[in-house]
């Protein structure tokens, strides 16, 4: 359902300083939408192409690329093979796991949290079913990185009806194929918003590495002969707390913050880290003109133990 809406934030903006816009990649016809189905739209292109039957791929257990993985299978007639992260969570499946289960998607525990083994797993299930293809963490991969640059180029001519030059795109990273596309459509458009990720997880070892080397074969598969590096990922450490999944205070705060100002839900692992670099940049006189904030959707997860008290204690706290 694209473009998705590039929106002003009024009450944000008037509370921060700094005029803010939401593209809203939150939204969408897909299985509670989000960042993944960018990907998928690519990735899962070239698996009917190659006459896939089955996508198997891996994740925490509160995955949104699982889910959205297994939304898109489910659309498209295809099994989701979902190897998760750990063991089974007691009780029933609530957030993302319970929209897996709800999509039929054949979800393995992998008994480990190391992405390695992970991996590993995914490539042996892969190799043991026909007609499979595999994903990698997040979905990305050089032909998914192609939704964000594709992505990038949708933004741009949005800005260019709305009359509107940001320097910075802001949003939450962590398998890298969101700010690589985003880094690729820059580089291929020479002009528009830099992209600035918020690395929430440190999930993967050279994330900058990573990102530079997925832009530049994405670039590749266009026919772009681009050399990247590490030193053009622009991916700050400062909201990522104690890593993946970890509570911070200013996640909370923007969570809070964006639901009463705007009425828009952020997510607590991904998209509430992100905006809380925006909110601290703006607040420390950092930003220079208007901004937009990529939302990278994620709501399920919000519905998951723990974070509904948190985020209640919060708000009666508020002055
Ligand atoms: C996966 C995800 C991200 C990060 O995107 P990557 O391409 O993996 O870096 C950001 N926000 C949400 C809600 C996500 O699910």
């Amino acid at each position: 359902m694209l473009p998705t809406p590039l929106e002003r934030a009024p009450r944000l903006s008037r509370e921060l300083g700094v005029e803010v816009w939401l593209k809203r990649d939150d939204v969408g016809s897909l299985g509670l939408a989000g960042n993944k189905v960018r990907k998928l739209e690519f990735t899962l292109g070239e698996a009917l192409g190659g006459g896939a039957k089955t996508v198997v791929t891996l994740g925490a257990p509160q995955s949104n690329h699982a889910r959205a993985t297994a939304s898109a299978a489910a659309r498209l007639g295809l099994q989701a093979v979902l190897v998760m992260g750990g063991k089974p969570p007691a009780g029933p499946p609530t957030g993302n796991l319970l929209l897996d289960a709800l999509f039929d998607a054949e979800i393995l525990y992998a008994g480990t949290e190391e992405w390695a083994q992970l991996a590993a797993t995914v490539d042996a299930l892969t190799q043991e079913r026909a007609n499979a293809y595999a994903l990698p963490a997040g979905g990305s991969s050089p032909v998914g990185a192609l939704g964000f640059a594709a992505a990038y180029a949708e933004l741009v001519s949005q800005l260019e009806s709305a009359r509107v030059q940001p320097r910075h795109v802001y949003h939450a990273s962590t398998s890298g194929g969101t700010h690589a596309g985003l880094m690729l459509g820059h580089a291929l458009a020479r002009a528009g918003p830099a992209p600035v990720g918020f690395d929430v997880g440190q999930i993967v070892p050279d994330a900058p590495g990573l990102t530079a080397w997925l832009a530049n074969e994405a670039g590749a598969l266009l026919g772009a002969d681009l050399s990247l590096t590490r030193h053009d990922a622009h991916l700050d450490l400062s909201q990522l707390g104690d890593g993946y999944g970890a509570f911070t205070h200013a996640g909370i705060e923007a969570i809070g913050l964006l639901a009463r100002t705007e009425g828009v839900v952020l997510d607590p692992v991904y998209s509430a880290k992100g905006m809380a670099g925006l909110i601290a940049d703006a607040r420390a006189g950092r930003i220079d003109g208007p901004v937009v904030f990529w939302h990278t959707g994620g709501g399920p997860s919000l519905f998951t133990a723990g974070w509904g008290e948190r985020l209640l204690s919060s708000a009666s706290r508020r002055p």
